[in-house]
C-alpha cells in the first residue's frame, strides 16, 4: 500500500459514469473539499475509446479490459486534478478499495458502491501517475494553480 508523504503532490480523480449517473458528483467532490484538498482542475467530458485505453493501458492484458473501456466510456466522467501533502494515498483511502465490497464503510466505495466493475470513482495509484493521468486528461489551460485567500486552520 501507498504510504502517504509529506510532500505537495497533484492525484488524478474521477468520478466514473455511474457516479454521474446517480447523482453522486456533488458527495464526492464534497469529501475531497472537506478533507482539505485544492482542486485545480475539473471538467465534465465524455472520454473518447482511445483515451481510455490509454489510461488504462497497464491493464490491457486483464480478462476485464473491454468491460472496462465500455464502461469509462459509457456516459460522461467527472475529471478532476486535487493538490496538496500526500493527496495521492489519501485519496486512496478516502476512496476505498478496488472491491466495494471489501472497501471500509466511511470511504467512498465503501459508503456508495457495490461491484468492482461499477466503482464510481478512479484515483491515481503514485504521485508519477498523478502527473501522468493530469496530462492526459487535462489541455493546457484548463488547470488551474490559485492560492486560498485564508489561512484554513490555527498555527
Ligand atoms: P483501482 O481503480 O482501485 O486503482 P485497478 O487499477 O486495479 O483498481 O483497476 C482499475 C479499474 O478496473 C477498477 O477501478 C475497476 O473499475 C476495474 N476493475 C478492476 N478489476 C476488475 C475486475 N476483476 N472486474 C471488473 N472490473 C475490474
Ligand atoms: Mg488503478
Amino acid at each position: 500500500h501507498l504510504v502517504a508523504s509529506l510532500e505537495v503532490e497533484q492525484s488524478y480523480i474521477m468520478i466514473k459514469p455511474d457516479g454521474v449517473q446517480r447523482g453522486l458528483v456533488g458527495e464526492i467532490i464534497s469529501r475531497f473539499e472537506k478533507k482539505g484538498f485544492k482542486l485545480t482542475g475539473l471538467k465534465l467530458f465524455q472520454c473518447p475509446q482511445e483515451l481510455a485505453e490509454e489510461h488504462y493501458k497497464d491493464l490491457q492484458s486483464k480478462p476485464f479490459f473491454p468491460k472496462l473501456i465500455q464502461y469509462i466510456t459509457s456516459g460522461p466522467v467527472v475529471c478532476m486534478a486535487w493538490e496538496g501533502v500526500g493527496v495521492v494515498a489519501s485519496a486512496r483511502k478516502l476512496i476505498g478499495a478496488t472491491n466495494p465490497l471489501q472497501a471500509e464503510p466511511g470511504t467512498i466505495r465503501g459508503d456508495l458502491a457495490v461491484q468492482t466493475g461499477r466503482n464510481v470513482i478512479h484515483g491515481s495509484d503514485s504521485p508519477e501517475n498523478g502527473k501522468r493521468e493530469i496530462d492526459l486528461w487535462f489541455k493546457e489551460g484548463e488547470l488551474c494553480d490559485w492560492t486560498p485567500v485564508q489561512e484554513p486552520w490555527l498555527k
